[in-house]
């Protein structure tokens, strides 16, 4: 790798409204404000990592700034829209509130609020991982968000909301960034193998978004990564080999073998993954998403939109869902994430997995003994209140 190589999540950051995948309601109420006049003066962008905020901040940045703006549409060529997508603009002044957040730093920033911009109309103060700002920090920072000097304007990216103090949010507009979709992801991943010149098959491209869970950053960072060790030809194996994560294929073979009680493959399943240096852990990770999609499914239906897979792939799941019963399904899904849990501190992680797995192929035959129980109980019951109302004191 030549020694300017510059990461992939950085080289097609986007730099459009447009081009922040999967928040176009954030993009169009953004651009309408600029487009009505009406942009206000401080902003709180929220949502899990790698889903776009600081992008959507600078591009936000780059409209009000652009020298054909305030537009909607920055142009992207001229000077201060170049600096901007390049990160010298001087008028848009980024801080990493995680190692910038004492009251000294704030105190800095506020000393800076007060001259006007060097050349643009504003300037715009991103504030990533604003919840790190510490409260008396907060407070230094109130006065000056009651009665904000019109040049300037605040973004505050965070990752956790509910810890910036209510008198932030009550100053700040605010909007909620997605978790963007694997049908999403994997369109911007194979755009860019495109022009990256690298092959890739579906699966591996859904397996490296899905390992992305929700955040295009990672998804691109791993991609990066993928393409770097398959030498250019992105394969299902050599993704799994890359990630870890156990190919949806392998996930719907494992539960057709649980629905009918074979072990035996179940068990060797654990046993390559192990043996490929995987964490119990991590397998029984997997299983639990899997479990958990085919509840969801079970439940809820395909309609409900709460599993995020391509169609073919949730037609798959949705057949393998209908041959549970959704308290088998319930019960699998706790179970896993219940030994999930146990397994971080277990001394001996493989055991309890395996125990886990006979536990899984036999969840069915508990849910016939609860059912049994059950209709026992609905048989017996007028008898039963009465004995229960005997044997109380
Ligand atoms: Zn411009």
């Amino acid at each position: 790798m030549a020694d300017n190589y510059t990461v992939i999540a950085r080289r097609y950051r986007p730099t459009t409204f447009e081009e922040v995948v999967g928040q176009e309601h954030i993009a169009t109420t953004l651009q309408n404000a600029i487009r009505d006049n009406r942009v206000g003066h401080a902003y709180i962008f929220t949502g899990s990592r790698g889903v776009g905020k600081t992008s959507m901040a600078r591009i936000f940045a780059r409209a009000l700034n652009c020298e054909k703006g305030p537009t909607p549409e920055p142009c992207g060529a001229c000077e201060i829209c170049r600096a901007s997508i390049e990160g010298t603009d001087p008028d848009i002044v980024e801080i990493d509130a995680a190692s910038h957040n004492s009251v000294d730093d704030i105190r800095q920033l506020r000393e800076g609020i007060r001259y006007a911009p060097l050349r643009a109309r504003f300037k715009v103060y991103i504030l990533d991982e604003a919840h790190r700002v510490t409260a008396s920090a907060f407070d230094a920072f109130l006065k000056t968000l009651e009665e904000p000097p019109p040049h300037v304007k605040f973004i505050f990216a965070t990752t956790e909301p509910g810890k910036l103090p209510e008198t932030i949010h009550s100053r700040c507009q605010r909007f909620d960034f997605r978790r963007v979709t694997t049908a999403d992801v994997v369109k911007r991943l194979r755009q860019i193998c495109q022009r990256e010149s690298a092959q890739a098959d579906d699966a591996a491209l859904a397996m490296v978004a899905r390992a992305g869970r929700g955040s295009m950053r990672d998804a691109q960072s791993l991609l990066d990564q993928a393409i770097a060790f398959s030498g250019g030809t992105l394969t299902a194996e050599r993704v799994q080999e890359l990630v870890g994560t156990l190919p949806r294929e392998a996930l719907l073979e494992i539960f057709d073998r649980v629905r009918a009680r074979e072990l035996g493959p179940v068990l060797r399943a654990l046993d390559a993954s192990v043996s490929g240096g995987r964490d119990p852990a991590d397998f029984m990770d997997d299983l639990v998403e899997h479990a958990r999609a085919l509840m969801l499914l079970r439940a809820a239906g395909r309609d409900a939109g709460l599993v995020d897979e391509a169609p073919d792939t949730l037609e798959r799941l949705v057949a393998q869902a209908e041959s549970y019963s959704v308290d088998e399904l319930a019960g699998a899904v706790s179970l896993l994430s219940d030994v999930k849990r146990r397994l971080r501190d277990a001394s001996d992680p493989r055991i309890v997995a395996e125990v886990a797995l006979v536990k899984l192929t036999r969840l069915a035959d508990l849910a016939t003994i609860e059912d049994l129980v059950r209709r026992l109980e609905g048989a017996g019951g007028g008898v039963r209140p009465a004995a229960r109302q005997a044997a109380a004191p």
